[in-house]
């Protein structure tokens, strides 16, 4: 919901409107390096623990310095070239889940001028997770067990299939107040989704 309205009563009713659209954006250079971030940006990286990634840390940086794993790298690059050489603008749905939350996203990605890239992230809707679930990025595969997640969907894998984090199947792969380890990937299902958008793009 864009817009929020307030009446204030003192002596007449005033009513006021307030843009709280919570969006975060960025904008990138030719080269995907980052030039800008909205004041909104602040405040989301923040309520997600993300003081390394606040604003003035990130201005001059390159996009996929903060992307860690090769698949979802590889396919944010898919979806930005092929705007920047369309020139048309893509929407994509994925998941940005909190230890408490599912959060449904859209991400718009928007052509500007001489090749840049305007990226808008919002929220659409969340839902409450049966279970809190707590997730930690593995640093070394080989130093300890982890599950693979799914950075579009927010699955996660433990070798027998993809299901969501609060799935019976995958709870004994949780522990209360622990995090669990996780190697960030794009499931079969996420990349074969895309490869369909974009050929039907092409046809
Ligand atoms: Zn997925």
């Amino acid at each position: 919901m864009p817009f929020i309205l307030l009446n204030l009563y003192r002596d007449r009713l005033i009513t006021i409107f307030i843009d709280v659209e919570q969006v975060t954006k960025y904008w990138l250079d030719e080269d995907n390096k980052i030039i800008d971030t909205n004041s909104y940006w602040n405040s989301f990286a923040m309520d997600n623990d993300g003081g390394k990634v606040l604003r003035d840390r990130v201005i001059g940086k390159h996009l996929f310095g903060y992307i860690a794993d090769d698949n979802t790298r590889m396919l944010l690059d898919t979806l930005i070239s092929r705007v920047r050489h369309t020139k048309k603008e893509m929407t994509r749905p994925y998941r940005c889940d909190s230890p408490q939350r599912k959060r449904f996203m859209e991400m718009k990605i928007i052509p500007q001028e001489d090749g840049k890239i305007c990226v808008e992230n919002r929220i659409l809707r969340e839902e409450e997770l049966a279970e809190r679930r707590d997730f930690k990025t593995v640093k070394n595969e080989k130093g300890q067990p982890f599950l693979k997640r799914c950075s579009v969907c927010n699955r996660v894998n433990d070798k027998t299939g993809w299901y969501e984090p609060d799935h019976p199947h995958v709870s004994k792969y949780f522990t209360k107040g622990k995090p669990t380890f996780v190697a960030y990937s794009v499931c079969s299902d996420c990349q074969q989704d895309l490869k369909n958008r974009l050929s039907r793009l092409q046809a």
